[in-house]
């Protein structure tokens, strides 16, 4: 299995397609899912291209971890939410639709439900105001 660069998340990457930013440094960008399973969905990658968890280099994930943990607080704060689920798939069999490594940030509340992986598209205006209060949650 092979890392390649002309995957979606790449391309934002090289600014081709947009984003809504919540968060970027020298080696991390963080930025709303297009298809939130909740409010306040958003994706956690690395500047450098790895496929997935499994070819990752681990001075790769020692920043991306910590763009994780303050992307999470940020949007736990932000969502007034209960806690926070963290995925990350690997591959096809597990569900991997973008093949760019990334962790998803998800807010929750008490018994809130999870809408469906990679469903339905948001609203832009919406996402735009989402990013805008992670933003100023970190
Ligand atoms: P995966 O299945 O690879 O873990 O999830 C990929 C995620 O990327 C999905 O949750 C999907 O909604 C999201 N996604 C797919 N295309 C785009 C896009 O063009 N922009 C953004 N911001 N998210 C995307």
């Amino acid at each position: 299995m092979t890392y390649d660069p002309n995957n979606i998340f790449a391309k934002i990457l090289r600014g081709e397609i947009p984003c809504h930013k919540t968060y970027e440094d020298e080696h991390t960008l963080a930025f709303m899912d297009v298809m939130p399973q909740v409010e306040g969905h958003c994706l956690v990658i690395p500047k450098v291209g790895s496929r997935n968890l499994l070819d990752a280099e681990l001075s790769t994930l020692t920043p991306l971890m910590a763009t994780v943990q303050k992307v999470a607080r940020a949007a736990k704060t932000a969502f007034k939410a209960d806690g926070v689920q963290i995925r990350q798939y690997n591959e096809p069999a597990a569900g991997q639709t973008v093949f760019h490594l990334h962790f998803h940030i998800m807010p929750m509340n008490e018994g809130q439900a999870i809408r469906p992986h990679a469903g339905k598209m948001a609203d832009q205006g919406l996402l735009a105001k989402q990013a805008e209060m992670i933003r100023n949650a970190l």
